[in-house]
């Protein structure tokens, strides 16, 4: 069974938290400082962790991260309150998987959750995908990470060739902008599902017509 680790020292957020996790048939264990928090996750070797980063006691969520990473590579999603916390995410480093700022939905970190699960198994899985795509003049080796038109290098962002991925991987299936946003998970997402539309239109401004990218209205994008 799924078991994550929440550690949140407000109780009315660590116990919503805690419902929506269990509603998805998960098992959640709570904590309420860093210090129990961390002994828990080394004892339990959790799924996932989600982990708030202001926490009474010696160890911050930063704190408990940054000693977690030494012996474990667990998905964990920080909880932050102010915008100078996600700097700090950022500037260390830590191998945090996303974050939200508070205030924040439950679905939505079940959601988010979810999504890292989703990617953990798909790339632990053994089936073999199709990773090369040729479209006209475009060709996409994505084990390579390398997108050629007529032979020539076409340089991505990293955002665009993982939305780019994601696209590839549904072929034919109309993607929300949140599907996308979910799938293309690891960038530096703050919550604006536009942010998709600004990807897809440098998309289409590298790769061209070649690329069967059709826009569905008031909805999505859909490749092939
Ligand atoms: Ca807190």
């Amino acid at each position: 069974m799924t078991s994550i680790v929440v550690i949140e020292d407000e109780p009315d957020i660590r116990n919503l938290l805690a419902l929506y996790i269990e509603k998805e048939g998960w098992r959640v264990h709570s904590y309420g400082d860093g210090e129990s928090g961390l002994e828990a996750i080394r004892a339990l070797q959790p799924d996932f962790v989600v982990l708030d980063i202001g926490l009474p006691g010696d160890l911050d969520g930063l704190d408990v991260c940054r000693q977690l990473r030494v012996t474990s590579d667990v998905p964990v999603l920080f909880l932050t309150a102010r915008d100078d916390e996600v700097d700090r995410i950022l500037g260390l480093e830590l191998g945090a998987d996303d974050y939200v700022t508070k205030p924040f939905s439950a679905r939505e970190i079940v959601a988010r959750i979810k999504a890292v699960l989703r990617r953990g198994a798909a790339q632990t899985a053994t089936t073999k995908t199709l990773r090369h795509f040729q479209f006209g003049s475009i060709s996409i080796d994505l084990d390579r990470r390398e997108v050629n038109s007529d032979g020539e290098t076409i340089s991505l962002a990293t955002q665009e060739l993982t939305l780019l991925e994601s696209l590839l991987e549904n072929q034919g299936i109309v993607l929300s902008r949140d599907q996308i946003l979910n799938a293309a998970w690891g960038q530096d997402w703050v919550g604006d599902p536009r942010t998709v539309d600004v990807h897809i239109r440098q998309l289409r401004k590298k790769l061209g017509s070649d690329l069967p990218l059709v826009t569905v209205r008031g909805f999505g994008y859909r490749l092939g």
